[in-house]
């Protein structure tokens, strides 16, 4: 018993000394990392709010704990630990981290120039990912955010004129979240409206995501106030859900019709070119996204059918040898849904490390190139796109590799050129310019709302709110929905309290 316990007293003494060795050699280890740090020039990180997605994988790739999220964003919490790799930098898919210099400026940003309210002059609204506040849910809030803010810098309904040309309120530009939920909050106010849609398709840069994609809610930390929910869900299960609040609203959208120039009157209206009619509007909204311009490679056979430049349906691709082409999350997601259906997937991608992709990501395409699902082709180049074949560049060496179809996933560029030339100016802007979070937006103009869910809050005031009626007498108001409970009526019936969703002023 007593040679056990003297083991056991060795057993520990030895565990302990291990233990005391490693936290004086990390102790060592972190002040000479110290002082070499103090010797020589320092990369510093610089992380921009407003695109933090709080997607963890800067935080994920730092070896040495550095970072940590606070509030859903990446923080520097323990600098002195940095070993100055950059990994962190390198995997941040949307370029919020970057590394420079002590002493130097974090590398410009040429952005829209806005004001508060997402307008490039009066009345000429840019919102959603165009406007350089990308995600799902930020468009959803902008649509509401910029519709709010012309009813409340005086934009009131317009009977149409009896020209030839059509007019409305507010045109639309565009069909996806922040179009959709600038139509609804239109249709909410009783304003006229036409949202003119290039594609063939509603929601098109979600609609062509790969089939059964999740779309993440993301930011977090953001509530969707928007009338346009988004939530955690499938792709599907999403646009399902948009197509019956479009339904159920009578929202008209007309399709395959492209915008071509918005011209600013001198009365303050616009007039509008469309690839089938003129319009004239009080208001404009470009909810444009950036897929519109698609970046190409600029190699001989571009132009061949097979190439497009995102996967619809995988399932359409059964038994075909294909090949993706970036190194981004839209690549990344092509190369993982085609994986189950196709016979041979190649992922090209010029850089020597996937850098841009969410970890989720990342981990899920390790392990279907490690079972052979995937051949990943790094530092590689396509040079010419034949009917059959991919020339494919890697090193000083070409290879040829039988292909079906091909996916160009590099991305999108804001179409700066046409932005331009219907009166948006560009500047740049420091890295750390971020603009305020779009749920604090829209309740900087509607007071506080309560978050539009999936079941369809729809972005109603949290509590009966007070609705003043002096100016214009009860019987202008017209219910749209429920009862107004007669003992809520107050002081000589100037003011009523309830919803404010619930009413509309009719004359
Ligand atoms: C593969 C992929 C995965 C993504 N995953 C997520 C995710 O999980 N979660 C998330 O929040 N975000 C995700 N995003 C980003 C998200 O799709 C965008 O931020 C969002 O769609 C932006 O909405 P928007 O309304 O600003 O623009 P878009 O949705 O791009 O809509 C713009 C619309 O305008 C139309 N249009 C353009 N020019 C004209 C014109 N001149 N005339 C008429 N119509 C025009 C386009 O055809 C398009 O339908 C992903 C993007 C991609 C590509
Ligand atoms: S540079 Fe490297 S060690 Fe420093 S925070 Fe980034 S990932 Fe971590
Ligand atoms: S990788 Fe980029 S977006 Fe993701 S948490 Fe880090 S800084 Fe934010």
């Amino acid at each position: 018993m007593e040679s056990l316990i003297a083991i056991g007293g060795l057993v520990g003494f030895a565990i302990f000394c291990v233990l005391v060795s490693a936290a004086v050699s990390g102790l060592k280890a972190r002040l000479k990392r110290r002082r070499t740090n103090a010797k020589k020039k320092l990369l510093i990180h610089s992380i921009n709010d407003d695109r933090c997605t709080g997607c963890d994988a800067c935080i994920t790739v730092c070896p040495t704990d550095v970072l940590e999220l606070v509030g859903n964003k990446s923080r520097v919490l323990r600098f002195d630990d940095c070993i100055q790799c950059e990994q962190c930098a390198l995997v941040c898919p949307t370029t919020a981290l970057v590394m420079h210099y002590q002493g130097t400026k974090a590398p410009a940003y040429r952005m829209p120039d806005l004001d508060e309210y997402y307008q490039a002059v009066p009345g000429l609204y840019l919102i959603g990912e165009a406007a350089g506040k990308p995600l799902v849910k930020n468009s959803s809030n902008l649509g509401r955010a910029a519709i709010e803010h012309m009813a409340k810098t005086g934009l009131r309904p317009r009977p149409a004129s009896r020209d030839k040309i059509q007019d409305v309120d507010v045109l639309i530009v565009g069909s996806g979240p922040a179009g959709l939920s600038a139509a609804l909050s239109c249709i909410d106010k009783g304003l006229s409206y036409a949202v003119l849609e290039k594609d063939e398709l509603v929601a098109s840069t979600i609609a062509r995501w790969p089939k059964g994609k999740d779309c993440m809610a993301e930011p977090y930390d953001v509530r969707t106030v928007g009338l346009l929910p988004v939530w955690d869900s499938k792709k599907d299960e999403l646009l399902a859900a948009w197509r019956t609040i479009i339904d159920r609203k009578g929202m008209k959208i007309s399709t395959r019709e492209t915008v071509e120039d918005v011209r600013r009157l001198s009365d303050g209206r616009f007039e509008v070119r469309s690839s089938k009619k003129p319009y004239r509007a009080q208001r404009v909204v470009l909810g444009i996204g950036t897929r519109g311009k698609p970046r190409r490679l600029g190699v001989p056979g571009e132009h061949l059918a097979k190439v497009a430049a995102l996967l619809t349906d995988a399932a359409d691709h059964r038994g075909q040898r294909v090949m993706v082409v970036g190194g981004g999350d839209s690549a990344v997601e092509a190369a993982i849904s085609l994986s189950e259906h196709a016979a041979r997937v190649v992922l090209s991608y010029r850089g020597k490390q996937l850098s841009r992709c969410k970890a989720k990501n990342r981990q899920r395409l390790d392990e279907l190139v490690r079972v052979g699902r995937i051949e990943l082709r790094f530092a590689s180049n396509v040079v010419e796109i034949k009917p059959e074949s991919v020339s494919l560049k890697i090193g000083e060496q070409v290879q040829e590799i039988d292909n079906d179809a091909l996916f160009i996933c590099i991305g999108g560029d804001a179409p700066v050129k046409w932005l331009e030339s219907v009166g948006v100016r560009f500047k740049d802007r420091a890295h750390e310019f971020a603009r305020s979070a779009t749920d604090k937006l829209v309740e900087s103009l509607t007071g506080p709302l309560r978050e539009t869910t999936a079941e369809g809050a729809g972005g109603g005031a949290p509590n009966p709110v007070m609705v003043d009626i002096g100016s214009f007498r009860p019987a202008t108001l017209e219910l749209t929905s429920g009862e107004i409970e007669l003992g809520e009526i107050e002081e000589q019936r100037t003011v009523i309290r309830f919803p404010v969703e619930r009413v509309r002023k009719v004359g």
